[in-house]
């Protein structure tokens, strides 16, 4: 069941690196990208950028960040957004 991981967003990060550091994703739709975005838990998004999963709630919150409603948690984090924002400036916490 291998799908292709695509985003629509440019970021610069290598996606298919950063998929395999998590080892876990899911490809959804992103009302933010308005298409396919490659999205993780919040959890897994902190670990990413090195902050806490306090400050991706409150990223989502203040709709820095896209999100979505995911199966079996509350929110999946669009990893496009996520990476735009960590490369700007990621020193909420
Ligand atoms: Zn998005």
């Amino acid at each position: 069941m291998l799908k292709k991981i695509r985003t629509e967003c440019s970021v610069e990060i290598d996606d298919v690196f950063v998929v395999k550091r998590l080892g876990r994703s899911v490809e959804g739709w992103c009302a933010g990208c308005g298409g396919t975005a490659t999205m993780v838990t919040p959890e897994d998004a902190a670990t990413l950028v090195g902050t806490g999963a306090r400050s991706i709630y409150r990223l989502v919150e203040s709709g820095e960040i896209h999100w979505a409603e995911g199966p079996e948690t509350l929110v999946l984090i669009c990893l496009c957004s996520l990476l735009e924002r960590a490369g700007q400036d990621f020193h909420t916490e």
